[in-house]
């Protein structure tokens, strides 16, 4: 029988395709998401994964989403912590409010899903919590000191959550995406994309979100358990740690 694996933001972009991937390598896949109810339900049809609605942004609605996934399919033992904002600015223009909903969704979000879920992995003595983080997170990015600052905290949860799970038989990793072809990045201005982004991939191209998949997959596996506290930069050669 399957582990099962609860993706957030798992219905659209690179969750999606970390969801079809956990499901064709054999798990009980839960998908959570937002508020886009059209994606969610047109995801379900494709897949036949079940859809959970909540915000990552909220920790009583966390508690209680996750207590839902485990009545409908048993305890999580594989976490996939992926859902993830961006409300870019320069930063004399930046409003505390998108300093606080990304911080909210892309950092604090990790804390409210992983600290429920924590107690059953240790006591069972297995668990796999996977944080996607981000090579914005690695470098920094002008226009992105909200985004930078989250996704470099998801880097050190990681490391610190990693020394907290090992002899409990539970790994933490990370995976920091380049830019992955997905309605984050397509929303980003077509010229600037071609001219100033792809330019500095050395592949010469976005990547796929089954690329992204790919990592998750690996570092979910029962035999890839002498690896924690990783991050796995999957980015086109563009960023090297
Ligand atoms: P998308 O915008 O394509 O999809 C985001 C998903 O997250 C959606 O399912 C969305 O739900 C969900 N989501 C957003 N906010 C919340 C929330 N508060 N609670 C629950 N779910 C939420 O994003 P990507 O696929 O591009 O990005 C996925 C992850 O990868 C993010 O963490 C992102 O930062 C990271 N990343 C992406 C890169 C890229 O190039 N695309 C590069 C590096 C990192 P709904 O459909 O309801 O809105």
């Amino acid at each position: 029988m399957g582990r099962v694996a609860l993706v957030t933001g798992g219905t659209r972009g690179i969750g999606a395709a970390i969801s079809k991937a956990l499901k064709a390598a054999g798990y009980k896949v839960a998908a959570n998401y937002a508020g886009n109810d059209a994606a969610a339900q047109a995801f379900t049809e494709e897949t036949g994964i079940p859809t959970y609605k909540w915000s990552v942004a909220d920790y009583d609605a966390c508690k209680e989403g996750i207590a839902k996934v485990e009545a409908d399919l048993g305890p999580i033992e594989v976490l996939v912590n992926n859902a993830g904002i961006t409300r870019d600015a320069m930063f004399h223009k930046m409003t505390p409010e998108q300093w606080r909903e990304v911080i909210d969704t892309n950092l604090t979000g990790l804390f409210n899903m992983t600290h429920p879920i924590w107690p059953g992995m240790r006591e069972r003595k297995f668990g796999r919590v996977i944080n996607i983080s981000s090579i914005n997170g690695q470098k920094g990015q002008a226009g992105q000191a909200n985004y930078s600052a989250a996704k470099a905290g998801d880097l050190g949860f990681t490391k610190a959550l990693a020394q907290e799970g090992a002899r409990f038989g539970i790994t933490v990793n990370a995976v920091c995406p380049g830019y992955i072809a997905t309605e984050m990045v397509k929303a980003i201005d077509e010229k600037i994309l071609n001219e100033r982004i792809i330019p500095q991939i050395p592949v010469g191209r976005l990547g796929e979100p089954e690329e992204i998949a790919r990592c998750v997959v690996f570092l979910a596996a029962d035999d890839a358990g002498f690896i924690t506290g990783s991050t796995i930069s999957a980015n086109g050669g563009q960023y090297f740690v």
